[in-house]
């Protein structure tokens, strides 16, 4: 018998489809793309300046992405920290897109986890090393459905809460974003060529820290449905 023909010499990876609320089809994930230190309380509690210092960004995978409200304790660590943080979703990109024409590109919003082995990437940070390995790992990006611009705005103001076992770990507002969402988009699009597609983490408040086995995270914006994920 031949082989089935085909252009590539094994099976090409999925496309990743993020849910979005209230519709059958998919958005489809190109990249992740999350900023660091985006509230002055969280950068305070990680021992940095406040101030608005330039924007940085690193990138997790977009199969590093897990919708099913689960996250497996993750391999090589013993300090995995949640992060909520509000997640755009891109339907449109392009580079040195202008302020006030950034959130035209903006699909949707959903709520999201930047899971983080604080442990690894703290031994990165000491030795001047790229983060990834405390970031970039699999099922370290938990996402909610995203909620599209036209039902839910663009928010800019409302509450953001993370929960664990029904304490309240995590507590900060929209409107404390050092780097707003507008801005976001222009600065990352003056370095990447952005595009459909595309996803921005835009930062977390204060408060993260380590879960363990057995607990359950629960995410709240002001808007959206709480999205709740076990720690398996
Ligand atoms: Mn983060």
């Amino acid at each position: 018998m031949s082989p089935i023909a085909s252009e590539y010499v094994v099976t090409p990876p999925a496309i990743v489809g993020a849910p979005i609320k209230g519709a059958e089809q998919l958005f489809p994930v190109r990249r992740v793309y999350c900023i660091g230190r985006n509230y002055a309380a969280h950068a305070i509690e990680m021992g940095h300046d406040p101030d608005r210092e330039p924007p940085f960004f690193f990138q997790k995978n977009p199969d590093n992405l897990d919708f099913s409200g689960t996250f497996p304790y993750p391999a090589k660590t013993s300090d995995v920290h949640h992060e909520i943080e509000l997640v755009v979703a891109l339907k449109a990109g392009g580079t040195n897109i202008a302020i006030e024409d950034a959130l035209a590109h903006v699909y949707g919003y959903a709520l999201g986890l930047d899971m983080t082995r604080r442990d690894l990437q703290g031994e990165m940070k000491k030795m001047g090393r790229p983060w990834e390995i405390g970031k970039a790992f699999e099922h370290s990006a938990p996402m909610g459905p995203i909620v599209q611009a036209s039902e839910i705005g663009h928010p800019s103001t409302g509450r953001i809460e993370l929960s664990v076992n029904d304490k309240v770990r995590q507590t900060g507002d929209l409107n404390q974003l050092i780097w707003k969402i507008p801005e976001m988009i222009a600065y990352l699009s003056e370095y990447y060529e952005l595009a459909a597609g595309d996803l921005v983490f835009s930062g977390t408040p204060a408060g993260v820290a380590a879960v363990e086995k057995g607990d359950v995270m629960v995410c709240k914006i002001d808007g959206f449905d709480n999205f709740k994920v076990a720690v398996i």
